[in-house]
């Protein structure tokens, strides 16, 4: 008798237990980012924390850039029955490993950030990505080129063309490439004619962008007539090189201008103090309540897109956040 008490005094707080989670316990969002040492994917990690305060429990992850780690977590977190996994992954190649595991395990996953190809994503009809647009970083910045070029007083020897010098983030990095591409093209779209007069790839890198722009101003001088950037550390480089030789500091009538993509605080900071003519930012902010948004709908079965002002693009099956200008006004 006295072990059937014991049995079923287990089983009710067994059970009273499985009541007590059900009622108070929330859903579970399984994270794993690429590195939480990124200024953008910080930015996104707080945005998603806020938006899930008080509605889901965050199991965030830093994959420390190294995809074995992320791996172990990722394990963890299908093991521990996640709700949902967003995966911002540290090497695109082992997606297709890591949409099987979901896959076995019945967990939807919204990819983020890093872009798994579309095959990979449409292996699996629970999985889905959240990013930006190579394309439209360009797009943007050629935008700010065109808006800074109409009124004419950049235009230096009156030719009505703009004489400018690129720097390449890496030769075939599809952002470098489309920047590079889009910046260009959606400017003269919007009218202005160009000329480029040089072309270097600075590996992102602000040092190696100093030294081009160093050797650039003494070979073309006044010829320069904007500078276009694929990110603003080069552009920043570029800048240094400027002010060396006496432009970009205050007067209006030796100025060139220069644009990058990033919004970091050094670029900011220029922008303000008018050294610098604008620069591209990832919303990261926008993106973390994406993200948020579209994982709680598909906790509740609903599809990613539901309630938002975003539709997929021609894949079906990823979602793009747009990019913003920023040129301080
Ligand atoms: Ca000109």
């Amino acid at each position: 008798m006295k072990k059937i008490i014991t049995i079923f005094t287990i089983f009710t707080l067994v059970f009273l237990a499985g009541c007590a989670k059900n009622e108070d316990s929330m859903p579970e969002i399984g994270v794993a980012i690429y590195k939480y040492d990124d200024t953008y994917i910080s930015t996104v990690k707080n945005s998603l924390i806020n938006a899930a305060e008080g509605k889901a429990e965050l199991l965030l992850n830093d994959g420390k850039g190294d995809q074995a780690t992320q791996n172990d977590q990722i394990d963890l977190l299908i093991e521990k029955g996640v709700d949902v996994l967003l995966v911002n992954v540290v090497d695109v190649g082992a997606s297709q490993t890591i949409v099987n595991k979901a896959k076995t395990a019945d967990i939807p996953i919204i990819f983020f950030n890093r872009e798994p190809s579309e095959a990979v994503l449409k292996s699996y009809d629970k999985a889905r990505f959240i990013g930006t647009n190579a394309k439209d970083a360009g797009v943007i910045q050629g935008e700010i080129i065109a808006e800074s070029w109409k009124d004419g007083r950049y235009d230096k020897n009156k030719d009505g063309v703009m004489q400018y010098v690129m720097f390449k983030g890496e030769p075939d990095n599809p952002e470098a490439v489309a920047r590079t591409e889009w910046s260009i093209k959606r400017a003269n779209e919007l009218g202005v004619k160009t000329e480029q007069l040089g072309l270097q790839v600075a590996n992102w890198d602000t040092e190696l962008a100093n030294r081009a722009m160093e050797a650039w101003i003494t070979k073309f001088g006044d010829k320069i007539e904007f500078v276009v950037a694929n990110n603003d550390g080069m552009a920043q480089g570029a800048i240094s090189a400027l002010q060396a030789a006496n432009y970009n500091k205050g007067d209006e009538n030796k100025f060139i201008p220069v644009v990058g993509v990033d919004a970091t605080d050094a670029a900011k900071e220029l922008i303000t103090k008018k050294y610098m003519t604008g620069t591209v930012v990832q919303d990261g902010e926008e993106m973390g309540k994406m993200l948020f948004k579209a994982a709680s709908n598909l906790i509740e079965g609903k599809d990613i897109i539901e309630g938002t002002d975003y539709s997929y693009d021609s894949t079906g099956v990823a979602v793009r956040i747009p990019y913003k200008p920023y040129t301080g006004m």
